[in-house]
């Protein structure tokens, strides 16, 4: 099971969780403000997460779709 690091943007806390592939992105929340104002920092892609071509990381991408 893939397990993902995240980056909170509202605290700045760090944390990684297991993502299952049935675990939908929303569920997704800070341990630490419990915000859902969360990135992906997994280091190999870090790169592509930050610039806006992320759909090219195929299964890995996620796009938020506010
Ligand atoms: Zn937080």
């Amino acid at each position: 099971m893939p397990i993902y690091e995240y980056k909170c943007n509202n605290c700045g806390e760090d944390f990684s969780l297991i993502q299952s592939i049935t675990r939908l992105s929303s569920d997704l929340k800070c341990p630490n403000c419990n915000s859902a104002d969360i990135k992906k920092t997994i280091s190999a892609f870090s790169c592509l997460f930050s610039g806006s071509s992320a759909k090219k990381t195929s299964d890995l991408s996620y796009s938020p779709s506010s």
